[in-house]
């Protein structure tokens, strides 16, 4: 499957022939291990004359043929298709950081992205520091002599705040340090964070990208082979692998994502519009709203595209939580993104129950804000299940 490359306008990969023929769907390629002729052979691949894989830790065609079409999302060649999201980061975050080195971090990043720059950079003798990426002048000048990389998310969760690439970008190209975006929440339909300026976009494939709420998968990309090449070793040596299956099924979800990111953002505009107009919700948080904050950003940087997330606030406290949640039958309430299905998320009890009410308060998470994550339903029955959580919360 080496010669499985595909013009991005080709929805399937080209198989390899079985006789005189090829299976139109790619095939999965469990094996763990891969037969060489001789010895000579074997020199051949590992000098890199020939193509061919070893072990699958150390890579196997479902995964590189994913890598390939994330990559070709982002306007790359090749990337790396790890086990996970946080595989992903783990991979940037150990596999091009030494200890000595400083990483300066958004202070909104996704909760183990935070962990880990709170806890295990730091354990390992790596330096972080966190600021706020909507301010470019404030986050340039927390970076320092050290600062080996910045990492960033485009669109913050859960209140939805868009970063300062382009500011952020111009700060590390002028201070040598690396920029890395994780681009989960917008994806490449929204942004491709290189062409304004990254050196590395990582991706937890597990949400938007293959959809079906069915594989954790993570990938990796970067500008400078290199730095790529590093990641990779480090991955290989720390099992960073993806299953074969959950590759095939990601590059399965791939076929329809662009299909169902247009579908859901259209889907969270129409339910933005709905929701900022009910009773009872005090507060309605879409990148491209008029009264969002970066909503000049969101239309200059995603160029109008504000993604499938959306987030809203209701008055009456976790009492009128509760019943939102119980009465919005059909919505699963779920803690993850980028399903098929509308998923539903309480901050509070879940992704930001470690902050203090305060905390939570600072970054304006109440008892009342739920996080939507929209999917392909029928907009209309969505809106009536929304509807009918908010008059069951009305009611408490
Ligand atoms: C979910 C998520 C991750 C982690 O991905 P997993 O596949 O769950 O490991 C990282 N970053 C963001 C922005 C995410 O939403």
């Amino acid at each position: 499957m080496s010669d499985g490359e595909m013009k991005p306008s080709l929805q399937r990969p080209v198989a390899p022939m079985v006789g005189a023929s090829r299976p139109v769907v790619t095939p999965i390629m469990p094996s763990v291990v891969y037969a060489s002729d001789c010895p000579d052979a074997l020199d051949a691949q590992y000098e890199g004359r020939v193509f061919g894989h070893t072990y699958a830790r150390e890579g196997h065609p479902n995964a590189d043929l994913l890598a390939r079409r994330v990559a070709a999302m982002e306007g790359l060649e090749d990337g790396i298709t790890l086990g996970s999201g946080m595989a992903a980061v783990t991979a940037v975050l150990l596999g091009l950081c030494r200890s000595g080195d400083h990483v300066l971090g958004a202070d909104q990043l996704y909760g183990r992205s935070l962990r880990m720059m709170k806890e295990d950079l730091p354990r390992l003798g790596i330096a972080t520091s966190l600021a706020d990426p909507t301010d470019a002048r404030a986050f340039a000048a927390a970076i320092r002599p050290e600062t080996r990389m910045v990492l960033v998310e485009v669109v913050s969760n859960p209140t939805l705040r868009v970063a300062d690439i382009d500011g952020i970008a111009a700060a590390c190209k002028d201070k040598g340090v690396l920029l890395v975006v994780d681009n989960t929440f917008t994806t490449p339909a929204a942004i491709r964070p290189l062409e304004h300026g990254a050196d590395i976009v990582l991706h937890s494939v597990t949400k938007l990208l293959a959809g079906h709420s069915d594989v954790t998968l993570g990938w990796v990309g970067a500008k400078d082979r290199a730095l790529l090449d590093a990641m990779r070793v480090f991955a290989v040596t720390t099992g960073l692998t993806a299953s074969p299956f959950d590759c095939w099924l990601a590059e399965r979800g791939l076929a329809t994502f662009d299909l169902r990111f247009a579908r859901a953002q259209e889907t969270a505009q129409r339910l933005g519009a709905h929701l900022a107009g009910q009773k009872g919700v005090t507060r309605v948080l879409y990148p491209t709203r008029p009264d969002h904050p970066d909503s000049a950003r969101a239309q200059g940087l995603l160029q109008g595209r504000g993604g499938n997330m959306l987030s809203f606030e209701i008055e009456g406290g976790r009492p009128a939580a509760n019943a939102f949640a119980r009465a919005a039958e059909g919505i699963a309430f779920a803690p993850t993104l980028g399903d098929v299905g509308t998923t539903l998320s309480h901050p509070a009890s879940s992704s930001h129950r470690a902050l203090t009410p305060e905390g939570r308060a600072a970054l304006g998470i109440s008892e009342g804000f739920f996080r939507v994550s929209v999917g392909l339903e029928d907009p209309q029955a969505l809106i009536a299940c929304f509807d009918a959580g908010l008059s069951a919360a009305r009611q408490v």
